[in-house]
């Protein structure tokens, strides 16, 4: 049993004020493996105090002192990868080599703002003006639960690079991987108040830094209603926002693709992350013509799916995250039978043998319609939806009919093709057979998926304001 009850504030672990407790629970297990002290309004302010007070003084550093700092982040990060990947799992849920490979990359996100950082010029001459580009000053930070260390590190970094100070609030359902990343960045050597750390519901802390006239920049992922409520609470001190929000993906099949190929990538899209991700592509779009071809394809590949034991390497599908999440996808399992699609694969309950934790069915439905509740919601669970098209522009129309658009996926033999229907998605990042990730592109939604983007210079941009100063040449 775990007992979190510190939070991080001015480089010290500290009792929250808060006195509220939550369990932590093994979601494969569905017992509790933990319990955590939320801290409460009182403890946001402290932390937001001891950012403030830091802000000026880091925000003056140099370039080289702060790519010394990002190197000993990652350094420390990547010493701690596999307890924090163990801690994920146990805690989350996740399939061992999804976040193995998560956790990686969160280590390494320290890298890649200090590569940006390396490059960047924060002074540029513009015709008759010299243009600073100068911190935004203290910036909140909201986690999900779906990679808390990874958006802890990637948003953590880019505001390090920024010369931002800032106050994480994680998913308060991430405690046990919060506590161990705290005590690894801590050992990192960070000045005090550079970064602070209060666990809390989101309704308190994350409401209390998302309307504190003290923050000026809100870097949340999460669901697009909260991402809407902070925007909200943000309006009365205009605060600068990066909020990246909800999806629901299309993956879209052109005729000419070589179905082998395809339909792997299009189930492995569907079920990243057991299904709990964003950029989950759960609308999978195919030609009418090669539906009778595609659908025992890809039947089979879903029947094929390993679900079970996160820890165990061949899964690919692990537990929901909570009961409540578990719950969600019974429910619109059960809507897509009341809507009139047709079950290939799954279904409601759970799957044999894995009668405790929050299992569910990777389940498949064909004769999707976009109207459908379960193509038009996230369900953020392995829940995919086959729908059909008769040509490239109906696929195009069906593909950005939806108030999201984070990422797409377009699969094809023809890379010229591919591209060209890239051209005409509504979506903030589109991978062309089977892309893999890339941390410099930047990454953010179109639409209700969000505003802004992160990574790369992108991300960098968000955390600084422009100065232009005239009449200052010698
Ligand atoms: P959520 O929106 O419920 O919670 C996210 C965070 O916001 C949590 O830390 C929560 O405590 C906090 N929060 C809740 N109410 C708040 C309020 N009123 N003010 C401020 N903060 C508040 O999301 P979740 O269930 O943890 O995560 C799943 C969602 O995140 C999905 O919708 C998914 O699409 C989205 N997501 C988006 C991305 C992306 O990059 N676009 C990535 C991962 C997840």
């Amino acid at each position: 049993m775990r007992i979190i009850d510190r939070i991080y504030i001015d480089g010290a672990f500290v009792a929250p004020h808060g006195t509220e407790v939550q369990d932590l629970f093994n979601p494969a297990t569905g017992q509790v493996i933990g319990r955590v002290t939320l801290g409460d309004v009182e403890d946001t302010r402290r932390a937001v105090a001891a950012a403030k007070r830091a802000f000026p003084a880091f925000a003056r550093s140099s370039k080289a002192e702060r790519l010394v700092l990002l190197h000993r982040l990652h350094d420390a990060a990547k010493a701690r990868a596999e307890a924090l990947a163990a801690a994920t799992v146990e805690e989350y849920g996740g399939a061992v080599k999804q976040v193995a490979w998560r956790i990686a990359l969160s280590a390494d996100s320290f890298l890649h703002a200090a590569q940006v950082l390396q490059d960047y010029q924060f002074t540029r001459q513009v015709a008759t003006a010299e243009v600073v580009m100068e911190p935004v000053g203290v910036v909140g930070i909201i986690t999900p639960w779906n990679s808390n260390i990874g958006f802890i590190c990637g948003k953590l970094a880019t505001a390090i690079a920024a010369g931002c100070t800032a106050v994480i609030k994680p998913s308060e359902m991430s405690a046990i991987q919060t506590q161990l990343l705290i005590e690894c960045l801590h050992e990192a050597g960070v000045p005090p108040g550079v970064f602070n750390i209060v666990n809390g519901r989101g309704d308190v802390v994350g409401a209390e830094l998302s309307a504190h006239p003290d923050i000026a920049k809100i870097s949340f992922t999460g669901s697009t209603a909260v991402g809407k409520a902070i925007l909200r609470a943000g309006a009365d001190t205009l605060k600068r926002v990066t909020l990246e929000l909800g999806g629901k993906s299309p993956t879209v099949i052109l005729d000419d693709a070589d179905l082998a190929q395809a339909v792997p990538l299009a189930i492995a899209a569907g079920f990243a992350n057991s299904g709990q991700a964003c950029i989950a592509g759960t609308r999978i779009l195919v030609p009418e013509a090669r539906m009778a071809e595609f659908l025992p394809l890809a039947k089979a590949a879903v029947a094929a799916v390993k679900v079970g034991d996160p820890r165990d390497p061949e899964t690919a599908v692990g537990p929901m995250v909570s009961l409540k999440q578990y719950e969600r996808v019974q429910r619109y399992i059960r809507l897509g039978l009341a809507e009139g699609a047709e079950l290939l694969v799954g279904g409601e309950g759970r799957p044999a043998g894995l009668e405790a934790g929050w299992f569910v069915r990777p389940t498949l439905f064909a004769g999707v319609t976009n109207d459908m509740t379960i193509a038009r919601e996230e369900i953020f669970g392995p829940v995919l939806s086959v729908l059909s098209y008769r040509t490239e522009a109906e696929a195009i129309a069906i593909a950005n009919d939806t108030v999201y658009g984070l990422q797409a996926y377009v699969l094809s033999s023809n890379p010229g093709r591919a591209r060209a229907v890239a051209a005409q998605l509504q979506a903030g990042r589109v991978l062309i057979n089977g892309a893999q990730h890339e941390p410099m592109a930047p990454f953010g939604g179109f639409k209700q998926s969000g505003i802004g983007r992160e990574y790369g210079v992108y991300g960098l941009e968000a955390h600084l304001e422009p100065k232009a100063v005239l009449g200052a040449a010698a």
